[in-house]
């Protein structure tokens, strides 16, 4: 893509572009550290220490955020889990019944459901054998009307991350966004695409804090892009997406990075020797290199192994009938307590 020519704002749909969003009590008055009498929101005065709408800019963890990953915070949006992050995406740039969006299959299955629930054409490239993106054809499949093109590294389900130079080459040859799908980066030995958000107009990378984090109850996503993109999200946001118990909670682990790592490195760990014994049963024909807190494996019959072990009490994901994933089965890796009954019940089987 040539930068030069890249308008953000012939992306936009009409109406967010001409929006005035909603100006919420808290972002009207910005203390300034002094102590204040507020009678501004119609809140309950009496303290519980969530009597307070929450600040509906986060600054908090967008500034924690900002510096660990050496960005400014204008670069940040925050959302209730990545999912919302996504379907926000979906809002600003998509027409309902005229835009399109592409996707490449076998991947996760979010970025479809969001684009039916927004009336937005899905068209779908299928990854090649080797799970990498078919870069000629979904250039081919681009047309006027495709805005974004959704590209999950490491992969949902496959586990594998996508190469540099087919991201690049969509990159540059895309007039749209490219938004790179980074839940589980934090497993992975390769460097996040958010460095690159500078030079990439049309790149938004989203994280969330449900996978390596382990907050997928708190509901956390993240969107790192340019300050244009990061503009145009904010203002269809809804104000208090990211509640308060969820900001604290967030903020906490994410200044917590030793407890962080420790678990990141055991889950790898763990990945490592599941990776080695999953080889060894007789009936896994393909153990699928993983970059994620999961594994892909080709077994016999996938509809037979996912009842057994469902009947042993253990549940994994059945992937058999996504595309190029026949009889494929799903584990994410537990714990190692969890992972020795699993290993057990398998070479039982
Ligand atoms: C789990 C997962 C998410 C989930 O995000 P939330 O922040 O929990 O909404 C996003 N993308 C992919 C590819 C995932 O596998």
């Amino acid at each position: 893509m040539n930068n030069t020519q890249f308008d953000i704002r012939q992306l936009v749909r009409d109406n967010v572009l001409d929006l005035k969003p909603y100006s919420s009590a808290r972002d009207e008055y910005v203390s300034d550290g002094t102590k204040m009498i507020f009678l501004d929101a119609n809140e309950n005065p009496f303290e519980n220490g969530v009597n307070r709408y929450p600040d509906p800019q986060q600054r908090s963890l967008k500034q924690i955020l900002a510096e660990q990953k050496e960005i400014s915070t204008k670069n940040i949006l925050l959302g209730n889990g990545s999912d919302e992050v996504l379907d926000l995406i979906f809002r600003a740039f998509c027409e309902p019944k005229i835009d399109n969006i592409i996707t490449l299959p076998p991947t996760y299955g979010m970025y479809k459901v969001l684009a039916n629930i927004n009336n937005i054409e899905e068209k779908e490239v299928l990854l090649l054998e080797d799970f990498q993106p078919d870069v000629e054809q979904i250039l081919d499949a681009v047309n006027p009307n495709t805005k974004t093109i959704f590209l999950c590294s490491p992969n949902n389900p496959t586990g594998n991350s996508f190469s540099e130079s087919s991201i690049v080459q969509i990159l540059e040859s895309f007039n749209g966004l490219v938004v790179i799908d980074e839940a589980y980066i934090d497993f992975s030995e390769k460097e996040s695409w958010l460095k690159k958000i500078n030079d990439y107009p049309n790149l938004l990378v989203t994280q969330t804090l449900s996978k390596a984090y382990g907050l997928a109850g708190i509901r956390l996503g993240i969107c790192y892009a340019s300050e244009d993109v990061i503009n145009i999200l904010n203002k269809i946001k809804p104000p208090y997406n990211v509640n308060e118990l969820t900001q604290l909670k967030a903020l906490e682990r994410v200044l917590n990075q030793d407890q962080v790592k420790l678990e990141i490195s055991k889950i790898l760990t763990e990945r490592e020797n599941l990776n080695t014994v999953l080889k060894e049963i007789p009936f896994v024909e393909e153990v699928y290199k993983s970059d994620a807190n999961f594994i892909l494996a080709k077994v016999d019959d996938a509809n037979k192994r996912y009842t057994q072990l469902l009947d042993m009490g253990i549940v994994i994901r059945n992937r058999t009938t996504q595309p190029l994933c026949k009889n494929t089965l799903r584990f994410t890796v537990g714990t190692e307590a969890e992972n020795k009954k699993l290993i057990e019940v398998l070479i039982r089987l």
